[in-house]
C-alpha cells in the first residue's frame, strides 16, 4: 500500500465498536480519534485511542447523538473521515451529509441510500422492483384502520403492524385475528410515535415459522459488488437477536449462492456502497426481504471468522475509494462462526444491571475472540445500551464450534454485576440448539419455560 488510506478517523462510538473500529485502523497506520460523553472519560475507547474529546454529558442526545459536537471533535483534531459504528448516528442521514458538507468522508454508504433504507416502506419498494422478494403485505403507509381491514382480509391473519421508521425491534405488534387489529393499531402507533417520533406504519403477513436470515453485502465505488454469505439470527427476544451463527443451520450453499446472486445484482442496480446487510425472513425455502441495516452489524465478526475478512477494513478501504480488488469467486467459506452477545442484564429478568465490574476474566485459545470493552474496575454505566461483551467462536463444523463455546462460556469471568452468560449456556445445552432446530420463535417460548414468572 502507499501510504495510509486516512491520516486520522474519528470514531463516532463507544464501547466494543468504538474498539473494534480503532484495531482495524491501527492496523491500517491510521491514528484515531474518540468522543466520549462525561459518563465514559474512563472507557477503554477511550484509553486507547490516540486522541480523544469529551463531546457531552452522560445522556445519548446530548454526546453521541450531538452532531455538532462530533463535528466540532473532528475538526478541532483535524480528522479526514467518521466512522459510526452502529447505533447511535450509523444510519442518520442527515448526519452522514453533514460529515461530507465539511469535506469529510462518512464511512458508509451514501445519505440517499441510508434515507431510502431508514424507510422500510421505501426500502420494500425500491427492492421489490430490483427483484428482490418481499414478505406479503401493504403496498405503502396504512392511511386509517379501514386500509389495515382490507388488506388483512386479502393475505389473511395473522398480520404484523409494523413502524415504517422502526428499529429495535419496537412498533411492531401482531393481530392474530380481526379482533385484535385495533388493538395492534394502536399500540403499535403509540410505541412508533414515541420511539420514532413518527406514527407511520404499514402491514406484513406475520409468518409463524420462519428463520431471520441476512445477508452481508459489500460494494465498492467502481461497480462492484460481492456477498460474504449468511448469517443465522433467528435466536431472538423481543425482535431482538442475542446469538448468531455464519453460515445458517439450515440453508445449502446452492440457496445461498441464489439470494446472494439476487441480492447483489440489485445492489449493484441501485448503485449501493460500503457495507449492508439485507435482513430475510425464511421460511419453507422461501426468502422474503425484511429490511435493509446500511450500516456494520453487531454480529459482523461470525461472517469475518468464516471468510476470513476484516470487514471494518473494508469499509475504510471502499471509503478512500479503493477497489474491492476480488470477486465472489475469490470469497471461500470456512467452517462454522457463532457469536453470543453478553449483555449486563439479568439473565432471567433481563432487566440492565450496570455497576462495577470487579473482576474480568476473557476466554482464549484456538478459534476463541472476544470484543469487549470491559476490564476489571469498570464500572457499566447506566446510561447505554447494556451489550457489554461478543463472545464469538470458530471451528472447522458445527458441533465443534459448540464444543468450543461450551469451553469458552465456562472460561468466561465477568464478575460484580449479573451478565447473560448464564442464559447462554443454557442456551446451547437445549436438543433444539444443538440440532439446529428454530425459528425466530424458540427462544422466548424456552424463556417462559425456563424462567416462568412468579
Ligand atoms: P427492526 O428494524 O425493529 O429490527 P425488523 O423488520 O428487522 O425490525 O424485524 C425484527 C424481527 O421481528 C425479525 O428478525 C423477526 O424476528 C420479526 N419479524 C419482522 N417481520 C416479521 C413478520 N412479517 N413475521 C414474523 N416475524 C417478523
Amino acid at each position: 500500500m502507499a501510504g495510509p488510506l486516512f491520516g486520522k478517523v474519528l470514531i463516532a462510538n463507544r464501547g466494543e465498536i468504538a474498539l473494534r473500529v480503532q484495531r482495524a485502523c491501527r492496523e491500517l497506520g491510521i491514528g484515531t480519534v474518540a468522543v466520549h460523553s462525561t459518563a465514559d472519560s474512563e472507557a477503554m475507547h477511550v484509553r486507547l485511542a490516540d486522541e480523544s474529546v469529551c463531546v457531552g454529558p452522560p445522556a445519548a442526545r446530548d454526546s453521541y447523538l450531538n452532531m455538532a459536537a462530533i463535528l466540532t471533535a473532528a475538526s478541532v483534531t483535524g480528522a479526514d473521515a467518521i466512522h459510526p459504528g452502529y447505533g447511535f448516528l450509523s444510519e442518520n442521514a442527515a448526519f452522514a451529509e453533514m460529515v461530507e458538507a465539511h469535506g469529510l468522508t462518512f464511512i458508509g454508504p451514501s445519505s440517499d441510500h441510508i434515507r431510502m433504507m431508514g424507510d422500510k416502506i421505501t426500502a420494500r419498494t425500491a427492492m421489490a422492483g430490483l427483484g428482490v422478494p418481499l414478505v406479503p403485505g401493504s403496498p405503502g403507509a396504512l392511511p386509517d384502520l379501514e386500509a389495515a381491514r382490507a388488506i388483512a382480509a386479502q393475505i389473511g391473519y395473522p398480520v404484523l403492524i409494523k413502524a415504517t421508521a422502526g428499529g429495535g425491534g419496537r412498533g411492531m405488534k401482531v393481530a392474530h385475528g380481526e379482533d385484535g387489529l385495533e388493538e395492534a393499531w394502536r399500540v403499535a402507533r403509540t410505541e412508533a410515535r414515541a420511539a420514532f417520533g413518527n406514527d407511520e406504519v404499514y402491514l406484513e403477513k406475520y409468518l409463524d415459522r420462519p428463520r431471520h436470515i441476512e445477508l452481508q453485502v459489500m460494494a465498492d465505488t467502481h461497480g462492484h459488488v460481492v456477498h460474504f454469505g449468511e448469517r443465522d439470527c433467528s435466536l431472538q427476544r423481543r425482535h431482538q437477536k442475542l446469538l448468531e451463527e455464519a453460515g445458517s443451520p439450515v440453508l445449502t450453499p446452492a440457496e445461498r449462492d441464489a439470494i446472494g446472486a439476487t441480492a447483489t445484482a440489485a445492489l449493484a442496480r441501485l448503485g449501493y456502497r460500503n457495507a449492508g446487510t439485507l435482513e430475510f425472513l425464511y421460511q419453507d425455502g422461501q426468502f422474503a426481504f425484511i429490511e435493509m441495516n446500511t450500516r456494520l452489524q453487531v454480529e459482523h465478526p461470525v461472517t469475518e471468522m468464516v471468510c476470513d475478512v476484516d470487514l471494518v477494513r473494508e469499509q475504510i478501504r471502499i471509503a478512500a475509494g479503493q477497489e474491492l480488488g476480488y470477486t465472489q469467486a475469490d470469497i471461500a467459506f470456512s467452517g462454522h462462526a457463532i457469536e453470543c452477545r453478553v449483555n449486563a442484564e439479568d439473565p432471567e429478568t433481563f432487566s440492565p444491571t450496570p455497576g462495577r465490574v470487579t473482576a474480568f476474566h476473557a476466554p482464549g485459545g484456538l478459534g476463541v475472540r472476544v470484543d469487549s470493552a470491559l476490564y476489571a474496575g469498570y464500572v457499566v454505566p447506566p446510561y447505554y445500551d447494556s451489550l457489554v461483551a461478543k463472545l464469538i467462536v470458530h471451528a472447522p463444523t458445527r458441533p465443534e464450534a459448540i464444543a468450543r463455546l461450551r469451553r469458552a462460556l465456562d472460561e468466561f469471568a465477568v464478575l460484580g454485576i449479573k451478565t447473560t452468560l448464564p442464559l447462554h449456556q443454557r442456551i446451547i445445552e437445549q436438543p433444539e440448539f444443538q440440532a439446529g432446530d428454530y425459528t425466530i420463535h424458540w427462544l422466548e417460548q424456552f424463556v417462559e419455560r425456563a424462567f416462568p414468572k412468579q
